[in-house]
């Protein structure tokens, strides 16, 4: 597997799947989620529409993944997963991380090659960026996946210098 990263917007990207940073009520949101929507158009609002109506009543819960077509983006399928917020008092790691096992579950599912993921949880859900791109970087290395290239798709350049490390590994200096 080969994990790339990439500094830019998630939206252009020309890949079998980009992922989500979504809401558990799956009916949009801001940052990733907001501009996948408008860029996306209509169509994927409305198969969500139906996953909650049909699935997820209760919304989709926070670490899972599910897959809806999209729409006008560049690429085959959105994977929509609803990251943990960051919390001081409890440690939601594991949360977090099954956010890219199941995301790459799903892509496996769909046969999708290559996957695109934003810093999931890193916004609007105030997870700190480091800890966040150790967890998304040693999550994927850890998942046995069909996906061949893994693409991490960041917004700025603190976003791309934090992925870059967590990948680099620590450094042996310190
Ligand atoms: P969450 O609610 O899970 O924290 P956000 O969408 O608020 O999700 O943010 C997740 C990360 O995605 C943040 O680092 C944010 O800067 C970044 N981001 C926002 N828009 C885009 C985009 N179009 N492409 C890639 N990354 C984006």
């Amino acid at each position: 597997m080969d994990i790339r990263l990439v500094r830019g917007d998630i939206t252009e990207q020309h890949v079998d799947a980009v992922v989500n940073a979504a809401n558990s009520s799956l009916l949009g949101g801001g940052g990733v989620d907001g501009a996948i929507h408008r860029r996306g158009g209509p169509d994927i609002l409305a198969e969500c529409r139906e996953l909650r109506a049909s699935k997820y009543g209760r919304g989709l819960p926070t670490g899972r993944a599910v897959a809806t077509t999209a729409g006008r983006l560049p690429a085959r399928w959105v994977i929509h997963t609803v990251g943990p917020v960051h919390s001081a008092t409890e440690d939601r790691t594991e949360l977090l991380a099954s956010c890219y096992r199941e995301s790459l579950r799903v892509a496996d599912e769909l046969g999708a090659r290559s996957v695109a993921f934003p810093a999931v949880s890193a916004g609007v859900y105030g997870w700190p960026m480091d800890d966040a791109a150790r967890v998304a970087v040693r999550t994927v290395q850890e998942t046995s996946t069909t996906v061949s290239e893994i693409r991490f798709v960041l917004f700025g350049d603190e976003a791309y210098a934090a992925f870059d490390r967590a990948v680099r590994g620590p450094d042996p200096k310190h």
